[in-house]
């Protein structure tokens, strides 16, 4: 097959970073292309996956990466390590399968959104280190910025910010990160006034990376990333005046805003690759499993498991506001001037609150034994883990809970603890999915799931207990980095469309709720009970 991949795509393609070999018309063969490559950068990890036409898995590489935590709630990466990380797994990954270069149609970017690298263009060193989409340090700053009348929500729910961008003030989003680095970072700001540094949220650092770096690496990012900014208009998908005045961050080191699936440019023979391959596909790891999870129609909705849990529900083409708590995002764009947008419930800690357990409190050696401690004791035991250790995320946004742990008695043993951690992120889920069916104005019957935990089988039964319907897991978990896969494979014509997308999905195994409705409901009104124990504890 021949795909063309210019012509009706090269007016999108930004004019300042177009040195590449992208001016020239170009033509790619997609034959003896076995593979599309995606680079799923997380937060504790990065790695690269080889998929298959028929969307599995062909063989992948991971590394974990530094977390680092210079104060109470601060969060940070090392974001040369994470590029030195990527460039390993790629090499692992094509040595795991044994792929040549030529056998790869295309490379596909999904990463851990918000996560703010500010570097300098000319030297390609970041200033500073990456600040983490949990880090609290901008709480002083947001909780002033609440207080400027009109910015923040009214009783009604509305409010400038979230009227331009979908989103609410609050630390995790990347502008106010970008401000802090401008504001506390010697010269950083007249350095970015003079058009020197430039930003992004880990997609468009790799990206620039891969297709060159200081050597003529395009900056882009595209309309999932770019929403998690709070410098996107989530109706035009650009760039927006008022936000960007308002944050102090000048236009020069923001991104083109580009289409989730579209050719931004090639990898270099010098780079982990070894080849030129176009770099064709980017999402935010939660729109990217949202793609993989082919929840392509409207109303469709998948829960991911990861270091957070993130529900997010395809809402189609229109960006309708929540009256409860959610998120308003894009969820990707295919081409220029036509977007598809998500209803979104995060939670900042899910799986983070096992490796709390494994790392903090020496509770258990790996994330995979929990399910063994848990099932050792048959509920547990009346008590109640909260884990806002960053505050309360969806539908909450307290910025001011802090994680609790409530209902010890001296029966409490180590296995009761480690089973309310693992209710913690079902009960979570749950507050989620009650905004979410508020505004949808829909029961949901049956969830989608992946991400890193869903493998344990106990946390996916507690899950279908706590919310009474269907948990239901596919054959291929790592819907994130498939959905990064597909939108560069459809961007290149290895996929043809969204058709074959949903062909290829598979269920593994559904999870239909045991526990009696009347005992779910004491339960989870305990967690409520729970919650408003956690809040209000900082100022
Ligand atoms: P991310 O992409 O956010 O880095 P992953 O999807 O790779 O996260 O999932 C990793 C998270 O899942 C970790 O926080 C880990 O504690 C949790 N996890 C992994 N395996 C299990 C398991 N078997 N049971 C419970 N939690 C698990």
């Amino acid at each position: 097959m021949i795909f063309k991949l210019f012509g009706k795509k090269k007016e999108s393609v930004p004019s300042e970073s177009s040195s590449q070999e992208m001016k020239e018309e170009a033509t790619i063969s997609m034959s003896g292309k076995k593979y599309v490559a995606a680079i799923d950068q997380g937060t504790t990890s990065t790695r690269c996956m080889l998929f298959t036409k028929d969307g599995k898995p062909a063989g992948s590489y991971q590394m974990e990466h530094e977390q680092i935590f210079p104060h109470p709630g601060w969060v940070e990466h090392n974001a040369m390590e994470i590029w030195s990380r990527t460039q390993d797994v790629i090499r692992g990954a094509l040595a795991a399968v044994n792929a040549s270069p030529d056998e790869i149609a295309a490379v596909g970017i999904t990463n851990q959104r918000e996560t703010t690298v500010v570097w300098e263009k000319s030297t390609g060193k970041p200033i500073y280190n990456a600040i983490v989409w949990q880090c609290t340090r901008t709480q002083d700053f947001c909780a002033e910025w609440l207080k400027k009348p009109g910015w923040g929500q009214n009783e009604k729910g509305e409010g400038k910010v979230k009227d331009i961008t979908g989103l609410l003030i609050n630390p995790y989003f990347s502008g106010t990160k970008i401000r802090w680095i401008l504001d506390n970072v010697p010269g950083a700001r007249e350095k970015a006034e003079k058009g020197e540094l430039l930003f992004g949220n880990t997609d468009t650092w790799l990206i620039w990376n891969l297709t060159g770096g200081v050597n003529g690496g395009v900056h882009v990012t595209d309309v999932s990333n770019a929403s998690r900014t709070l410098l996107m208009n989530i109706e035009t998908c650009e760039w927006d005046k008022t936000m960007m005045d308002e944050l102090k961050v000048p236009a020069s080191m923001l991104p083109k805003i580009m289409p989730s699936s579209s050719v931004y440019g090639y990898t270099t023979e010098s780079g982990p690759f070894g080849a030129k391959i176009p770099v064709a596909g980017d999402l935010g790891d939660q729109q990217a499993a949202l793609f993989g999870q082919a929840c392509l129609s409207e109303g469709e909705a998948k829960n991911t498991y990861g270091t957070g849990c993130f529900m997010l529900m395809n809402i189609g083409d229109k960006p309708i506001p929540s009256k409860n708590g959610l998120l308003t995002t894009a969820f990707y764009s295919r081409e220029k001037g036509k977007c598809y947008y998500a209803l979104e419930g995060s939670i900042a800690i899910a799986g983070a609150a096992i490796q709390w357990l494994r790392d903090n409190l020496k509770m258990v050696d790996d994330a995979p034994v929990t399910e063994y401690y848990a099932g050792k004791v048959k509920d547990s035991a009346g008590i109640y883990f909260v884990p806002a250790f960053s505050g309360l995320f969806a539908p909450y946004w307290d910025m001011t809970a802090r994680g609790a742990i409530v209902g010890l008695t001296r029966y409490v043993r180590k296995e009761h603890i480690i089973r309310a951690t693992l209710e913690s992120l079902c009960y979570q889920t749950r507050d989620v999915i009650e905004a979410m069916e508020k505004d949808s104005c829909k029961k949901l019957t049956a969830l989608k799931v992946d991400g890193g935990a869903v493998v344990n089988n106990l946390l996916m039964q507690l899950q279908a207990d706590i919310l009474g319907a269907d948990v239901v897991r596919p054959v291929v978990n790592e819907t994130t980095a498939l959905g990064a896969a597909y939108a560069a494979g459809l961007a290149v014509g290895f996929w043809k469309d969204e058709g074959d997308i949903r062909a290829n999905w598979a269920q593994d195994h559904k999870f239909t709720p045991e526990l009696e409705a009347s005992e779910r409901e004491k339960a989870y009104a305990g967690w409520k009970k729970a919650i408003e124990k956690s809040r209000a504890w900082t100022d």
